[in-house]
Parts: structure tokens; C-alpha cells; sequence
């Protein structure tokens, strides 16, 4: 039985998944069941299950994915308006327990961001 996660699963191409964005420490790609019209995930190659594991040995890391979903924002045209959503534990909607960031975008629609399930 594998312990790897489904996005260590995807990092290590044994999961399909088109790599958006990519470094020595992070990816980015598209979530598989979008909830704005766009909606990007920023995965560490470390698989920390949830924020709050992070250690003080982390924080360039989290610093590294917060520059990165800016960057990203920017390549993809949302850098006027989106929201980052990290959800830590399943009491708040995290499913996957290798830490993600949420980039969301509503740019072309009407859509109000109140409208998104996350
Ligand atoms: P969370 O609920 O915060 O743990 O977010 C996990 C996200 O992973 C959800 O929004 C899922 O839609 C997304 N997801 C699950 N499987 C895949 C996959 N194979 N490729 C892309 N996104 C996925």
C-alpha cells in the first residue's frame, strides 16, 4: 500500500496532471473540480499534510508559495483580483492532507466571490 499522497502521486507523474508552473520546490495546476473560473492549486514538493505542521524550518517555503501564486496570478491575467485559500483540517474542507494553496479568479464572469464553495 502506498503512503504517498495523490499530489505526490501527480508530482512524480504516476497521476496526469498539466504542470502550469514549476520549480525545485513547488507546481502549480489546474484543481480538477474548478470552483471560480479559475482555480489553480500551488503544492509544495515537501508533502507537509496541513499548514499548522509547518516548523519555523518551513517558513521560506511558505514565503516561496505565496510568491508563487502571485507570480502565477500575474502569467495568467488575475492579478487584479483573486483569493489564496489554504483550508487546514477536515473540519474546514481540506481533503487532500498534503498542504495546497487555492489561487481563485473570477475574471471574464460576473461571479461574485461569495458565490465560491471555498
Ligand atoms: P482541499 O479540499 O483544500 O484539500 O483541496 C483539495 C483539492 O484538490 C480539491 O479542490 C480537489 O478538487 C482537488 N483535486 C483532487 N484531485 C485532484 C486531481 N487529480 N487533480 C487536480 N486537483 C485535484
Amino acid at each position: 500500500m502506498t503512503t504517498e499522497t495523490l499530489f505526490t502521486r501527480i508530482i512524480n507523474r504516476e497521476i496526469p496532471a498539466e504542470f502550469l508552473y514549476e520549480d525545485d520546490q513547488c507546481i502549480v495546476i489546474n484543481d480538477i473540480a474548478p470552483q471560480a473560473p479559475v482555480h489553480m492549486l500551488v503544492i509544495p514538493r515537501q508533502p507537509l499534510p496541513r499548514l499548522a505542521d509547518a516548523s519555523q524550518a518551513d517558513r521560506a517555503l511558505l514565503g516561496h508559495l505565496m510568491w508563487v501564486a502571485g507570480e502565477v496570478a500575474r502569467q495568467y491575467s488575475v492579478d487584479d483580483a483573486f483569493r489564496l485559500v489554504v483550508n487546514n483540517g477536515e473540519a474546514a474542507g481540506q481533503t487532500v492532507f498534503h498542504l495546497h494553496l487555492h489561487i481563485l479568479a473570477n475574471k471574464g464572469t460576473d461571479q461574485t466571490f461569495s458565490e465560491s464553495k471555498l
